[in-house]
């Protein structure tokens, strides 16, 4: 949808977006994108896809990669279907950013239980078990405490592959958004620090209260990252700030990413328009950011699935986003809004106190029937 948005304020010759989503009128056909309805993986809507576009791009990384390389020839696809594959599976994942001297917690493949039972060992508690593929916002972790409980861990991931992680001990999880167009341009925006709800995101607090020096090394990080890294486009790259104030890359996404949904209120350029600058081979937009800003998610609450009573906000610079998906479920991430402070003068506590109040306003409830 905030791609799509962000598509219709470029010029009319590039501005038309096709969109592949099974949800019949889905967030981006709500707001002007030709939509394709069929599965993400539907390989015959792929290939009808590549066929009546230019440029294919993604905002979900659970695309079968094999199927976007064979239509390579058909539409140009960007990030790269090489760079998918790597990123979708957490093992080599890093597995690459180990041999390009980037760091990441210590970890190790599993083949077996009694892999598990003799690599534990050198790894020690607690220790998370994490399943390779098809696993964001935390669903694929299992934390193992003690000797106990690893049978239990996994038998969890049964049929899956798998690797083990050292435990990071953070005193913080930030990220950086960064981006490179297809000529090689490399830009970052500033460091935002995120906080986890049960494994999901629900506030990022731009830019994140570090020192300069650990903004700076993300920074580094981050361009490292995309030196590396193949295709142009977003990615968002989520890194743990260690006691020691090291920083270590915990995932990358290769799409625009939640935690920058900020830049929509806060930067000169969305993470949005920046994607599509990147991929059209346009120069990248400034990343500066202007406001701090403080963004929330809005999830669908525990215990409750179907439509809901539209939602909106009349507070003074704060800007709601609604995504336009019919149906609450738990969890689901249905809109955001963004806490700005446009004189530059609230500290960041006190626009967290504008969050919360905000917050509380702000009820998905049922549409009455
Ligand atoms: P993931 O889905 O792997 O990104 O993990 C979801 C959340 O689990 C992260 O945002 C962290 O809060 C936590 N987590 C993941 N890996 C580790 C780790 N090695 N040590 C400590 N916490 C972790």
């Amino acid at each position: 949808m905030m791609l799509t948005e962000a598509a219709k304020k470029m010029p009319s010759d590039i501005s038309k977006v096709i969109v592949l989503d099974p949800t019949k009128n889905c967030p981006a056909a709500q707001v002007g994108a030709e939509q394709i309805i069929a599965d993400f993986k539907d390989k015959d809507a792929i290939i009808e896809l590549a066929t009546k576009a230019d440029i294919i791009t993604y905002e979900i990384e659970s695309g079968d990669s094999d199927v976007l390389k064979s239509v390579q020839d058909k539409a140009e696809i960007e990030p790269s279907p090489d760079t998918l594959r790597i990123i979708q599976d957490k093992y080599l994942q890093k597995s690459f950013l180990t041999e390009n001297n980037i760091g990441v917690a210590e970890f190790v493949k599993i083949e077996s239980l009694e892999d598990l039972k003799e690599k534990i060992s050198n790894f020690g508690f607690p220790c998370l078990l994490k399943a390779r593929r098809d696993a964001y916002d935390g669903r694929g972790n299992y934390k193992i405490d003690s000797e106990q409980e690893i049978e239990k861990a996994f038998e969890y991931f049964k049929g899956q592959n798998i690797m083990l992680e050292k435990f990071v001990d953070f005193k913080m999880e930030v990220s950086v958004i960064a981006a490179r167009n297809t000529k090689g341009q490399i830009t970052a925006f500033p460091l935002v620090e995120n906080i986890h709800e049960e494994n999901i995101l629900k506030i990022t607090i731009a830019p994140g209260r570090v020192s300069k020096e650990i903004s700076e090394n993300a920074d580094k990080v981050a361009k490292k990252t995309m030196e590396v890294l193949k295709g142009a486009g977003v990615f968002g790259i989520e890194m743990f700030v260690t006691k020691d104030d090291k920083v270590l890359i915990n995932e990358i996404a290769p799409r625009v990413h939640n935690s920058g949904h900020h830049t929509l209120s806060s930067s000169e350029t969305s993470q949005f328009e920046q994607h599509l600058r990147a991929i059209l081979g346009l120069e990248l937009g400034s990343t500066k950011l202007i406001h701090p800003t403080v963004m929330y998610n809005i999830l669908g609450p525990k215990g409750f699935v179907g439509e809901y009573k539209p939602v909106s906000l009349q507070e003074k610079n704060a800007h709601l986003k609604m995504y336009g998906k019919r149906e609450s479920k738990p969890k689901r991430k249905l809109g955001h809004f963004n806490v700005v402070d446009v004189d530059d003068h609230e500290s960041p506590d006190a626009l967290l106190e504008r969050v919360d109040e905000i917050s509380k306003s702000i009820q998905i409830e049922p549409l009455a029937q």
